[in-house]
């Protein structure tokens, strides 16, 4: 497409570029991820992108989900082949590209996108582990990141209603949606160098369009966004978290 010149991309390692735009065939989705990426920053995220850091992070994620939750420090040092001594300063340097978030004194991995440890709506079904995903798009592109199906199972923001998607083709389509109304809202949000506590709270499910119009009558009638469909969303969330393991050996 000609107009694929004006889309950024950023490499990540040999092959590799962020983000995944061949997953995006929605006009709407392309809008919104142009969107979020102005938002947070993207090209100071993968400035400079070293092999060390994508190390220390392929590793953490791929511990996310053999463990379920963030892997302790010295334990990511381990498995990443890292000194403990070296630990810190890529930690430190994940966390300034807001690709990991780390608790208040920084002696504690809480979160890696698109997982937290925090307890969110966004529950994701992963083997035989459940994890919390951050926001309703990083809990759609979790599947694709890994190579396998998952299921979401999260709720209407506006009125706690279920909202249940699994996905098909190893995280690469929408198998099932209910209700299958739901739409997903992607509101943009300054970041301020971390996601995870603006502009991932206004990323979120809802089981009608209505309800998603009523909620943003009542909260956030000024925060920008776009609505999104299921697959969409999912698109969306592709395009983020599919490059996160692309070409690499082993996924769990
Ligand atoms: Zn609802």
């Amino acid at each position: 497409m000609a107009d694929d010149i004006r889309l950024p991309s950023y490499a990540v390692r040999p092959g590799v570029t962020f983000p995944d735009w061949a997953a995006v065939t929605s006009p709407q989705a392309r809008e919104a991820l142009l969107a979020i990426f102005d938002a947070i920053g993207a090209e100071k995220m993968w400035r400079s992108y070293t092999p060390a850091e994508d190390a220390v992070r392929t590793t953490l994620l791929r511990l996310y989900a053999e463990e379920g939750r963030a892997a302790a420090i010295g334990d990511l040092a381990r498995h990443a082949g890292v000194s403990e001594s070296a630990i810190g300063s890529h930690l430190a340097s994940l966390k300034a590209r807001d690709l990991v978030v780390l608790d208040a004194d920084g002696g504690r991995i809480v979160g890696a996108y698109p997982w937290t440890d925090r307890e969110t709506e966004h529950r994701v079904s992963l083997g035989e582990r459940t994890l919390n995903a951050l926001c309703a798009i990083d809990a759609l592109g979790a599947g694709d990141m890994y190579g396998r199906d998952v299921e979401v199972h999260s709720s209407c923001r506006a009125c706690g209603a279920p909202v249940t998607i699994a996905t098909r083709d190893r995280g690469r389509a929408v198998a099932d949606v209910q209700p299958g109304s739901a739409v997903v809202w992607s509101g943009i949000r300054q970041t301020d160098g971390c996601a995870a506590d603006s502009m991932c709270t206004v990323i979120a499910f809802f089981c009608e369009d209505a309800h998603l119009a009523s909620w943003r009558a009542q909260h956030h009638s000024e925060t920008p966004g776009f609505r999104l469909s299921i697959d969409e969303a999912l698109q969306a969330g592709r395009a983020v978290f599919g490059p996160s393991l692309a070409g690499l050996e082993v996924t769990p």
